[in-house]
């Protein structure tokens, strides 16, 4: 059991109003809850037997949600295959053998509370091993095992494994005949059925049922990816148990284009005809959403999750999040452990998602605020992550999910007093600054401590498990691996050029 803490930060933001920004207020941590905020001398009068751990020249805040990322804990850079457009890149794993669900996903984890990310959305993945029950519960294990609350989606992918839909048939008819038998051969990602895939998810949910470190939800690949059937099904079963729904849409210009000729009534109409556009629907990247998405998901109530560096990099474009906000849509953000830097720094990705949305027009969209980062980066992730009572917000009875960031690089050397402290926070502070980051009560990161295990040994562990995925099962696949990309470039580029010729509206 934790005894009671009192964490004494110079500065506390409740919640991610900078008008509510205190001095000298403390917090008492008691049974992993947020039993009182006061001064640091009356908590301690109230709870004399509790560890006080001061914190000069540190700002405490609630805990940061990742709200989109694949517990990849090895960039592709690192893995040895460069970025490339979305699909292209997605393509290239196929030359590359299985990681160690459990290694990698430890490494990851271990990066974000180091960075102040407390909660994960850990979206729909698939290692390859071909036993994704396994891989989930590998995958969870890693999450518990460095102290982290995870949102974990449970994947399905129908449909659209070669290219998108409604093309998939005509390129794989042009295809040479080993191609198609290799990548018939390939194993499935993810449960074999939508029954199935119900069935594990509520297995999971029974497993993990005193768990409260752990959700699960639903992870539909993205509206070309996932068979309207199966879309209406799991809707349904989402509806039943208040269940989340993970989703990726509109992320690169080909998944749009694939979208515009599957669903003409605009794919977030086609989402709320099959049930799977409500308040529980998170959907990562929205890149090409038009004014009209943004008025529908906005009115479904559901978040967006802004991905910056990722989007840069696999040239899926600059998401419209400063029309999304005018729009009223809830945005939180993610590092989709892609982020621009190729860190898991979440600051960061929030600070390149504001620079993004700073319209060059005179009379364009007012950029983000100060307030609007802060809620991606808190309040908005926690209702995407859909932990009940994690608010986001340091309050009296909610989950101690705490960041506390060191001002020094901050404040160094000279910070002008016109400055609010807060812009300050986002224009310059980095994942290094997290001081202390603490999960329901418990101290997972502490002052560059990892509490839960040796970095060395988990970062040795996830290199051996790289080494020995360099090479795929079958080594015929790196060559079919080519030949394939190299269709699929064709098929997109030939694709690019019927849309450049026909505008959509
Ligand atoms: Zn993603």
């Amino acid at each position: 059991l934790i005894p009671p803490v009192i964490l004494a930060p110079e500065y506390l933001l409740p919640d991610s109003d900078p008008a509510n920004l205190c001095r000298d207020q403390a917090v008492l941590v008691n049974g992993g809850i947020i039993q009182a905020i006061g001064s640091r001398d009356d908590l301690k009068t109230r709870e004399p037997d509790a560890i006080v751990r001061d914190l000069p020249g540190a700002l405490l805040l609630a805990g940061f949600v990742n709200a989109h990322q694949h517990g990849r804990g090895l960039s592709q850079i690192q893995l040895g295959y460069a970025d490339d457009f979305l699909e292209a890149w997605i393509a290239g794993r196929k030359a590359r053998g299985v990681l160690d669900a459990y290694a990698i996903t430890k490494l990851v984890a271990a990066r974000m509370v180091a960075n102040g990310v407390t909660t994960a959305i850990h979206a729909n993945y698939s290692y390859g091993s071909g036993d994704y029950e396994t891989e989930v519960r590998q995958s969870v294990r890693a999450y518990l095992d460095i102290g982290m609350r995870v949102s974990m989606s449970i994947g399905i992918l129908d449909r659209g494994q070669t290219v998108y839909p409604p093309h998939d048939a005509c390129f794989c008819a042009g295809l040479p005949s080993d191609l198609n038998d290799w990548l018939a051969r390939s194993p499935t990602a993810y449960m074999p059925d939508v029954a199935a895939t119900i069935d594990l998810l509520h297995r999971l949910r029974h497993d993990y049922r005193d768990e409260p470190r752990v959700t699960f939800a639903y992870g539909p690949a993205g509206p070309q990816w996932v068979k309207e059937d199966s879309w209406r099904a799991i809707a349904e079963d989402a509806a039943a148990h208040g269940l989340g729904l993970h989703l990726h849409a509109l992320e690169s210009s080909a998944q749009r284009d694939a979208v515009a000729e599957l669903y003409p009534q605009g794919v977030f109409a086609a989402l709320k005809e099959f049930g799977a556009l409500t308040p529980r629907t998170v959907i990562a990247h929205g890149v090409w959403m038009t004014p009209r998405d943004c008025a529908e998901v906005a009115a479904a109530g559901a978040t967006v999750v802004r991905n910056p560096g990722s989007n840069l990099r696999l040239r899926s474009g600059i998401a419209p999040l400063a029309d999304m906000l005018a729009a009223g849509v809830r945005v939180a953000v993610g590092t989709d452990n892609t982020a621009c830097d190729d860190t898991e720094d979440l600051l960061g990705e929030l600070r390149m998602a504001g620079l993004l949305a700073r319209s060059p027009e005179w009379n364009g969209p007012p950029p983000p605020s100060t307030r609007d980062l802060l809620a991606m980066l808190t309040e908005n992730g926690a209702v995407a992550a859909g932990f009940a009572g994690a608010s986001g917000r340091i309050e009296v009875g909610a989950p101690a999910d705490l960041v506390a960031l060191d001002l020094t690089h901050v404040r160094a050397p000279y910070l002008d007093r016109d400055t609010p402290l807060l812009d300050a926070v986002i224009a310059r502070g980095r994942g290094a600054d997290v001081a202390l980051t603490m999960v329901g009560g418990d101290i997972v990161h502490d002052h560059g401590t990892l509490v839960h295990g040796a970095l060395p040994e988990i970062e040795a562990a996830a290199a051996a498990s790289a080494l020995a995925a360099r090479l795929p099962r079958d080594p015929a696949s790196i060559g079919r691996t080519g030949r394939f990309r190299a269709e699929l470039v064709t098929h997109y580029q030939t694709c690019g050029a019927a849309t450049a010729k026909t505008p959509p509206e």
